[in-house]
């Protein structure tokens, strides 16, 4: 037996507790890890939560990050005790994911633990983290370089915002934060912004071009803001699109994209292929500020997660949630 957070939706409504589940009762894959660690990320919150149709089959344990020792394997890559970790996949939506203390999975979704990283470490960054990288990446691809100008991030306050502050800063980029809670503007300075802006200012409808600012932007928000900060952004400028935190819609004009040029670049961890992924993983590894993961990340019990995804959905934690699984 081992202890899973279990969803389940039936005639007695949508639920969400820690339970006893029977090794017998995992999924197909080749090979079975002990977890120790999992997250919460904006997606487990809709899973946990149910306020988003997140999860695709039921019973159905949620988690989209893990990290843990592989205890059986039939895949060629991997032996018995390797460490290893995963993001995405569709974990956690369609089949069982981290926030449990064994997990069963495709040795083909796994990543290696990478070396500069401690299984915590690793779990501090998750999926988040992942995706904020991808976003650099994507804005180095298109030639966004940091004596380009100043980069915006949004969400700056929440997991993949913080990582992408951070990442940013280290590379040499002049970050501006956007946030909705003035009281985080000191900790978004201390992960490497020069500046933090106000939600509401990009949170309504605005013109279809405005001043150029921006040479580049991660965006994790959608909705008014994302079209405002395309409308900011300046000749040939890039944005990289990753998140709905303020809604799926995009009311925006082309203007941005035939007047200046401006690139929209979406960005999705969940199905990225395998080498890219290396790559991000490889890069967080020699472009992370370690020390700073202790500003970013909290760690909580299993139980915990529970509660917990409600505050995240609610806006009101700050950075990264790690989750220990045996606690
Ligand atoms: P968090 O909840 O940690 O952070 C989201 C942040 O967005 C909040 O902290 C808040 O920052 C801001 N925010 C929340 N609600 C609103 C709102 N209504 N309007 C404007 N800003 C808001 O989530 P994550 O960082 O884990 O994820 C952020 C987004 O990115 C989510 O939509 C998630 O689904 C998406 N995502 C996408 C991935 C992909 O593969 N494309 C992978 C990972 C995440 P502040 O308080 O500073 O304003």
């Amino acid at each position: 037996m081992f202890k899973a957070v279990v969803i389940e939706k039936d005639e007695g409504g949508y639920r969400a507790n820690v339970k006893d589940v029977d090794e017998s009762e995992l999924p197909e894959g080749d090979v079975t890890v002990r977890v120790s660690h999992s997250t919460l990320n904006y997606k487990d919150g809709l899973a946990i939560t149910g306020r988003g149709p997140v999860v695709r089959k039921f019973p159905m344990v949620p988690g989209i990050d893990l990290v843990g020792t592989v205890e059986e394997t039939s895949h060629p890559l991997y032996r018995v005790g390797d460490v290893v970790l995963l993001n995405g996949w569709g974990v956690g939506e369609g089949h069982w994911g981290g926030l449990a203390q064994k997990a069963r999975l495709k040795g083909d979704w796994l990543v290696p633990l990478p070396s500069q990283f401690s299984p915590q470490q690793a779990m501090a960054i998750g999926t988040a983290g992942y995706t904020a990288m991808l976003c650099v990446l994507a804005l180095e691809r298109h030639g966004v370089t940091p004596d380009k100008g100043e980069i915006l991030v949004t969400g700056a306050a929440g997991g993949v915002g913080s990582v992408a502050v951070c990442l940013l800063a280290k590379l040499g980029y002049t970050v501006v934060g956007v946030s909705g809670r003035p009281a985080e503007s000191d900790y978004i300075k201390s992960l490497g912004a020069s500046e933090v802006l106000e939600r509401s200012a990009f949170a309504s409808a605005g013109k279809p071009l405005g001043r150029e600012r921006w040479a580049g932007a991660v965006d994790v928000v959608g909705s008014h803001t994302l079209a405002n900060v395309c409308a900011a952004t300046k000749y040939r400028g890039v944005v990289a699109a990753c998140g709905l935190a303020g809604g799926m819609d995009f009311p925006a004009t082309v203007a941005p994209f035939i007047l200046r040029g401006v690139t929209l670049v979406g960005i999705d961890s969940v199905m990225c292929p395998r080498p890219e992924r290396l790559l991000a993983w490889q890069r967080l590894g020699t472009d992370l500020d370690t020390s700073k993961l202790n500003l970013i990340a909290n760690e909580i019990g299993l139980a915990d997660a529970i509660p917990t995804a409600t505050r995240l959905l609610d806006g009101q934690v700050r950075g990264r949630v790690i989750v220990d699984v045996n606690a």
